[in-house]
């Protein structure tokens, strides 16, 4: 896409929030309306939200700008919702702070998950990201691999539908780690896709901390996206896409591993990647979005 396209596709839009749906005790979907505005987009881009055009947050905002001695900047945010569909929407997932661990409590997530409501008003740019399938992709191949943690399938999910509707020759498996079987966001969508497309797609959840996860489902395995799961669900490592979404080491780690003299440990993103590259997976054959 030329430069010129991409620019023309970013615009900042006021939206209206038609539909609030909770998909896990943390995470909901905003349905957003756009009214008359075109929304060209393609499965796999975000929009992003500007904190500070929330009167509810304004002296927070305010705030953290002090204690960090810089402006908050707009989050980004990936559809949930595919081109096709009719509406567009996104997914949030709360982040939390925790006690000791994390640095500054966290801003807008809390109010896009737990205080918007139907008939809110919120101003959005969109649509832009490097994460998305080639137009080309069926000329390359003919199996899509996504391997997602927590709120980085929704990413996925869209490129998954999409794909789904549009490239009939590609199959999916869609791997997604979850610490609980609660936890797992777009959990009936994907059961209900798997059996429109049982040839076309395969869904395997991976979770860390349910202690019986067979009693969830024969998709359902305990523990990490490790080199074993990978091995046994990539069987033609040159031949497939991968798609990985998740968090991975941010900025913010690398600064307080240094002041702790240490190393950042991998995260998921970083762990998937190395065990990828085991498996035999050509770099240039795996996507990647990381969510800080
Ligand atoms: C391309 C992209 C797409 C994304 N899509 C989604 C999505 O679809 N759904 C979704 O839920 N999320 C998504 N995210 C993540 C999202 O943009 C936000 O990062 C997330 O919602 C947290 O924002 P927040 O304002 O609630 O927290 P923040 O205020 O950003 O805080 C988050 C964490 O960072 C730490 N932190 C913040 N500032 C500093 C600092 N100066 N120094 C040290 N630590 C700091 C905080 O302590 C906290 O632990 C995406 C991110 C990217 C990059």
């Amino acid at each position: 896409m030329s430069d010129t396209a991409a620019s023309r596709r970013i615009k900042e839009m006021e939206v209206m929030v038609a539909d609030v749906v909770v998909e896990t005790p943390d995470t909901t979907t905003l349905v957003l309306f756009t009214g008359n505005d075109r929304l060209e987009y393609s499965a796999g881009h975000f929009l992003t939200i500007d904190p500070h055009q929330f009167e509810a947050l304004e002296r927070f905002t305010s705030f953290l700008e002090d204690l960090k001695g810089k402006r908050e900047l707009p989050r980004a945010y990936s559809m949930c919702s595919a081109p096709h569909e009719r509406q567009l929407a996104v997914t949030v997932k709360e982040e939390r702070y925790v006690s000791g661990l994390t640095k500054f409590p966290p801003l807008l997530s809390p109010l896009l998950t737990k205080r918007t409501t139907r008939g809110s008003r919120l101003v959005v740019t969109g649509f832009t990201g490097p994460y998305t399938l080639p137009a080309d992709i069926t000329a390359k191949t003919d199996h899509i691999v996504h391997v997602c943690a927590g709120s980085g399938s929704v990413p996925n999910f869209s490129m998954l539908k999409f794909a789904l509707a549009h490239y009939p020759t590609l199959r999916h498996t869609f791997i997604y780690s979850n610490k609980t079987w609660q936890d797992v966001i777009f959990r009936d969508e994907l059961t209900r896709l798997a059996s429109t497309y049982p040839d076309r797609l395969k869904v395997v959840h991976s979770l860390t901390r349910e202690e019986n996860p067979a009693v969830c489902g024969p998709a359902v395995r305990r523990g990490r996206v490790g080199l074993a799961l990978l091995k046994e669900l990539i069987p033609q490592p040159t031949e497939c896409y991968v798609y990985v979404c998740g968090p991975g080491i941010s900025k913010f780690d690398i600064a307080a591993a240094k002041e702790a003299g240490t190393e950042p440990q991998p995260r998921f993103l970083e762990s998937v990647l190395a065990d990828l590259k085991a498996v035999g997976v050509p770099n240039d054959r795996i996507k990647r979005e990381f969510y800080g």
